[in-house]
């Protein structure tokens, strides 16, 4: 095997993979619709009304509002569903940390039930043992892209009574048993933000069946107004929680592309699945058979346990950085952010753990991402990257197993 980089042999990678964003014509035409139409957002709704009825319809939803970022869109649907100060939220550990700051803006307390050790996604399980009388909703997370288990998550939500909110954020396009993921609990909430697959520099949704809760989320994201009201009637305390003509025609540009990058990224993540389950060091997370469209924001895999360490860990970044693999790190486990535990002790008066013992140990142990954009090429890209798992591999043998 050829010398590493990080010893000053040649790395496999010396080319860029694909930048994001991705854009063209369409967003220009539809921008410039939007600067010369003098209407750039606020009532008039243009753009964004057919934003939200193509969204909707594509996604098999009654309703759907376009909200600021996906952060206030969480926090909206949580508000709107009637989650009060005291009240606990069950969510993963390991999601971005803006799952948990939306329930705490709504007033809530953050509830970490931990993950399935081959899938990364919260634990239905793990759920159950969290419930307490104070539990009011639960976050589904479809992290990376891949939709948690929802079928196991509906059934405790309705036999507790509830409200059980998607996540969806990482994972537009994404389907659970060919069901949209954003459709499939009482409201589905999607980001726009500059890193996802869908892309508007900042920017989110909300889709639900439910009429009632629609109205409510449209209300308070609306300064309080009532749909169909006068302008200055406010019936509820609300906020200006809107996005802009701008955004949506971005977005509308966006999605023309989306299916086909859908599966570029699926059938590129397939082949790379099978060639590091080919490599004796790493491992691709399981995708439950009934995932029907995985989304793929972020790749990732894992380094196999027997060699796992945070100090490993470490050492395959820097030497897949040295072979131009793009890696990247990923989350540290949300139950163990100093500033959520602070948070919540303010709020309930006593220092809470929820230990999350897989998600803790895989966050700094073992797992590693490839953003999606690095699956938007062609299959030499993926050759590529494996090429360069099995150059590490040799090296990772040499630091040893632990005794
Ligand atoms: C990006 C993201 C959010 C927040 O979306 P913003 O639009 O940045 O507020 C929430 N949850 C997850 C899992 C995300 O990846």
């Amino acid at each position: 095997m050829s010398k590493l980089a990080i010893d000053g042999g040649t790395p496999v990678r010396t080319t860029p993979f694909p930048n994001w964003p991705v854009w063209g014509a369409e967003e220009e035409k539809l921008i410039l619709e939007v600067l010369h139409s003098g209407n750039w957002g606020g009532a008039n709704k243009d753009k964004l009304a057919v934003l939200e009825q193509q969204f909707a319809h594509r996604h098999g939803a009654r309703h759907a509002i376009n909200i600021s970022n996906g952060t206030i869109a969480m926090t909206v649907a949580l508000m709107a569903a009637g989650i009060e100060p005291g009240d606990e939220v069950i969510m993963p550990p390991y999601t971005f940390i803006a799952t948990g700051t939306a329930a705490l803006l709504a007033g809530a307390i953050p509830i970490f039930a931990d993950v399935e050790e081959d899938t990364l996604l919260i634990d239905p399980h793990k759920v159950e043992e969290r419930i307490t009388p104070r539990t009011k909703a639960i976050i589904a997370v479809h992290i990376a892209g891949a939709p948690a288990n929802m079928t196991s998550l509906k059934a405790i939500a309705d036999r507790h009574g509830l409200f059980l909110l998607e996540d969806a954020a990482q994972a537009v396009g994404a389907s659970w048993e060919n069901h949209k993921v954003g459709t499939l609990g009482h409201a589905g909430t999607f980001s726009f933000q500059s890193s996802k697959n869908i892309n508007s520099g900042e920017g989110g949704i909300i889709l639900t069946d439910d009429d009632t809760l629609m109205e409510t989320m449209w209300s308070i994201a609306n300064v309080g107004r009532v749909p169909g009201g006068a302008w200055y009637q406010h019936e509820r305390i609300g906020w200006n929680f809107r996005m802009t003509e701008f955004q949506a025609a971005v977005i509308l540009g966006q999605m023309t592309r989306m299916d086909e990058q859908i599966r570029t990224r699926a059938r590129n993540a397939a082949l790379l699945d099978k060639l590091i389950s080919g490599l004796e060091q790493f491992q691709p997370f399981r995708n439950d058979e009934r995932i029907t469209t995985h989304a793929y924001h972020i790749y990732m895999f894992k380094i196999r346990a027997e060699l796992a360490s945070p100090a490993m860990k470490e050492q395959v970044i820097r030497m897949l950085h040295a072979e131009g693999i793009p890696v990247l790190p990923g989350y540290h486990s949300l139950n163990c952010n100093t500033a959520i535990i602070a948070e919540t002790a303010k709020r309930t008066g006593k220092q809470s753990v929820y230990p999350c013992p897989v998600s803790e140990r895989i966050s700094e142990a073992q797992v590693l991402w490839l953003g999606q954009a690095v699956l938007l090429g062609g299959e030499q890209d993926i050759y590529d990257v494996a090429d360069a798992l099995r150059k590490v591999s040799a090296r990772m043998n040499a630091y040893g197993l632990p005794d």
